[in-house]
């Protein structure tokens, strides 16, 4: 068992790498064919590129879906996905993958906190995007040991559990970064007009400009004004720790414009400079590779090892496009093909949900159709 791992392996008949579109959409189908599965995703909340990276933008060529923000397709994905229920493992990065010797896969991940799972499936699904979405990272030498512990200083995703409001009124708190993710955190943490607050919310970042949406951007004014926040124009070149205590971080030194320098108290980091993909892990685990993506049978988004598919913009195949709709389609074909490995000898119907009783058993509708007339 990896030494790191909190919890004994999980055993499940498939383990999916990733929580974006295609794997949403490859649990559901996965679902349909009575394939038991899990996901795992290193980032906190599901839905891939389409939440992390363009949540409030309009997507138009979804079939059937004349327009719908990447936000609303997650969310409507995951409806789709809750007949089945499937646990799903975030803030989990997919370090490890292994042929066991009765040929299933052994997997384990690592969390912000050094711990970890294992799982062990005889299926494994790799829709990793682009690679695996990692915050970008305070250039300050030193900085990153802030970050661990049971009361950590630095923090690039969430809040962790000693954040309470209570504690967070009495701390010098500063968000980094300049675009919505930063804004609305700083907005979000903000104390309300008139509260008691010793401590300070400060929003840093390197220019006066934002990259959010007017709306937004009038909140930020607003705050700022009544004294809710503060900003400060700097980039972080260095930091202070608490006398006697290298362990407890106290300020930050930063490189103001104008070649300034400055020094801001600081309890919490709390950086939101950004994500970017990482293929990371994936491209250790001795897989045939190219250029980046992996290579598959396109009628059943196989890959050169049994028991592993790739479906969504990780694979390649002649004629393919990294498009939603085109993930939809391969997360189709290989949760077929799955069920056909799982199962071998077992006739493989086609059924239609609008028709099939058993689907629609697992669907939890059955009876609605005839209801509908
Ligand atoms: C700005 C923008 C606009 C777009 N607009 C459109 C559009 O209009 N129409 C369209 O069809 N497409 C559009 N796309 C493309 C579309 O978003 C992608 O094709 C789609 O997100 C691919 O889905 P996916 O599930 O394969 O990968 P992703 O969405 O990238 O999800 C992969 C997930 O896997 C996780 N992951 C990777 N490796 C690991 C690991 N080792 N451990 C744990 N987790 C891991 C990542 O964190 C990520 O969450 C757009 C993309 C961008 C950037």
């Amino acid at each position: 068992m990896n030494p790191a791992a909190a919890t004994p392996p999980i055993e499940t008949e498939a383990l999916i790498i990733g929580a974006g579109p295609a794997a949403l959409f490859l649990a559901f189908q996965l679902g349909l064919q009575e394939i038991a599965c899990q996901l795992v995703d290193v980032l906190p909340a599901p839905g891939g590129q389409c939440h992390a990276l363009y949540p409030d933008k309009p997507i138009y060529d979804l079939p059937g879906l004349p327009v719908c923000s990447g936000r609303e397709l997650t969310e409507r994905l995951l409806q789709q996905l809750r007949p089945f229920n499937p646990p799903l493992h975030l803030g989990q990065l997919v370090s490890g993958l292994q042929r066991r010797p009765d040929g299933r896969w052994h997997l384990r991940s690592i969390d912000s906190g050094d711990s970890g799972q294992e799982w062990i499936a005889p299926l494994v699904f790799i829709a990793a995007g682009v690679g695996a979405f990692l915050p970008r990272k305070e250039s300050v030498a030193g900085l990153e040991r802030f970050e661990r512990g049971p009361a950590p200083q630095v923090c690039y995703h969430g809040l962790p559990a000693a954040y309470t409001a209570e504690a967070m009124a009495k701390r010098h708190i500063i968000v980094h970064g300049g675009d919505a993710a930063a804004v609305e955190l700083a907005l979000e943490l903000a104390p309300p007009l008139g509260a008691d607050a010793p401590g300070r919310i400060t929003l840093l970042h390197r220019s006066p400009r934002f990259q959010i949406e007017p709306a937004l951007q009038a909140a930020l004014e607003q705050a700022l004004a009544m004294g809710r926040l503060q900003l400060v124009l700097g980039q972080p070149v260095g930091f202070d720790t608490v006398a006697n205590d290298p362990a407890a971080l106290q300020a930050l030194q930063l490189a103001t414009p104008g070649d300034g320098h400055a020094t801001l108290p600081c309890d919490w980091l709390l950086p939101r400079l950004g994500l970017s993909p990482k293929l990371g892990p994936l491209a250790d685990w001795g897989l045939a590779l190219e250029r980046k993506h992996l290579p598959v049978d396109s009628a059943t988004m196989a890959t050169a090892e049994p028991g592993l598919f790739a479906v969504g913009d990780i694979n390649h195949y002649p004629g393919k496009r990294k498009l939603i709709v085109c993930a939809f389609h391969e997360a189709t074909l290989a949760a077929f093909a799955a069920a056909a490995l799982l199962r071998p000898g077992q006739r493989q119907l086609l059924q239609y949900t609008t028709t099939s009783p058993r689907l629609q058993q697992l669907l939890g509708v059955a009876g609605a159709s005839a209801a509908a007339g």
